[in-house]
């Protein structure tokens, strides 16, 4: 029987989780609110330069998964005729609109004054964003920007269009609000946001040490952060905490696990299973940390922010990000990175409801299988719709293939 171990966690947990707190407080107080997604999205620094309050259905599907409320969410959506087959994340959201409950979590997300939305990522958001303007019948703006298969041949007028949709943008906002969003106050979003991706790159990078200093979950407790308070001061702030904190424990030689408690350092691929982050605990008593996951190193915080061009910067973060890529650069990067942090073995969800990163997925395992010389379990589940998820199927599985890396 192993022994199941309470571990200290990185104190910048508690700072982050008091900024959740806030941010879920904001969105129901500050005026106008504004539904924006996740993706690396260029509208976030433009909302926040126009004293526009931010939020994200997405990171409240998470919110209500990690509170065991979206099964109920997603069969609500159901009900009303949404199919299982679309992104539990969407049907959390509209389940949640048509039947919030008496106590949804973190007191809900409150009612849009304006859906902000750009083309960078998935297809789904399309039909929901379209969904909700039906719903609310509020104003609609979107950037359009081609999706960017081969990044290292990106063609000049990819640049030129994305640089024209956001100023188009701008104006359509401006127009919405009746705020003017001076150069000013672009650039200072623009350069708070890139100081907030400098710190996100150099925390990736000392993932790479040996222990390793954060788990999965203080990692994406920490792309709270990269995401929803890119271009403020406030995410500035927590991700330096959050920078400072690791660096001295990688300085200290401290890790999740000791050195000699670390055996195995694995790579998961896709979303986790945001009702069952625990998982990640079973993995580390049992010798094994996640450095790397496709989720918190390729898809947000990859485009250096410059504020002295902020159009030219939102443009290249709306081109770059994995959501927009092809599966043959994902490849690439996996390889390259799972060497570099020295990888031995591969969890992959296949995400019922997110196909966008699942599409290809097994490619990328054979592939990475094959390359590295590495195992590999893929496990087939769903992000947010709890209803997928057999506990005893999943560990079993895990067992076997732990087991095995032995
Ligand atoms: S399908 Fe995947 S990429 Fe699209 S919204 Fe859902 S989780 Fe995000």
């Amino acid at each position: 029987m192993v022994e199941k171990k309470k571990r200290e966690r990185p104190a910048f947990n508690r700072s982050i989780a008091a900024a959740i707190s806030k941010h879920y407080k904001d969105v129901q107080t500050n005026k106008p609110m504004a539904y924006l997604l996740m993706a690396s999205n260029p509208l976030v620094e433009i909302a926040y330069a126009a004293r526009i309050q931010p939020a994200f259905p997405e990171n409240y599907a998470c919110a209500c998964a990690a509170g065991h409320a979206s099964a109920g969410y997603c069969e609500t959506a159901e009900a009303y005729n949404y199919s299982p087959d679309i992104c539990s994340y969407c049907r959390n959201h509209l389940g949640y609109i048509y039947g919030p409950g008496e106590n949804p979590p973190t007191g809900g997300i409150g009612e849009p004054d304006l859906l902000l939305i750009t083309s960078s990522a998935c297809t789904h958001y399309f039909k929901w964003w379209d969904a909700l303007h039906e719903i609310y019948g509020k104003p609609l703006i979107f950037i359009n920007t081609p999706r960017v298969m081969e990044p290292q041949s990106k063609p000049d007028f990819y640049m030129d269009y994305a640089m024209r949709e956001i100023e188009q943008a701008i104006g359509e906002i401006e127009k919405a609000v009746g705020v003017k969003i001076t150069n000013d106050k672009l650039s200072e979003a623009v350069k708070l946001s890139g100081e907030v991706v400098d710190y996100w790159q150099k925390l990736l990078e000392m993932q790479k040490a040996v222990p390793c200093p954060m788990d999965y979950s203080d990692l994406s407790n920490a792309l709270f952060v990269l995401i929803v308070l890119a271009g403020t001061q406030e995410g500035v702030d927590l991700m330096r905490e959050t920078y400072n904190e690791t660096k001295q424990r990688v300085n200290e030689g401290k890790g999740i696990l000791s050195k000699d408690e670390e055996r195995h350092r694995l790579l998961w691929i896709n979303i986790p299973f945001w009702y069952k982050l625990g998982i990640f605990g079973y993995f580390e008593d049992r010798g094994c940390v996640f450095p790397l996951s496709d989720y918190t190193h390729h898809i947000w915080g990859t485009t250096r922010m410059d504020g002295s061009k902020p159009i030219e910067s939102l443009a290249r973060k709306a081109l770059e990000g994995e959501l927009n890529t092809s599966v043959d650069d994902q490849i690439d990067k996996l390889l390259k990175d799972a060497k570099e942090y020295h990888i031995d073995g591969v969890i992959a969800h296949s995400n019922r409801s997110c196909r966008v990163l699942s599409v290809g997925m097994l490619d990328a395992v054979d592939i990475i299988r094959e390359e590295l010389n590495i195992p590999a379990l893929v496990l087939d589940c769903d992000h947010t719709d709890e209803r997928v998820y057999s506990d005893a199927e999943i560990m079993n599985r895990i067992d076997a293939f732990l087991e095995m890396l032995a």
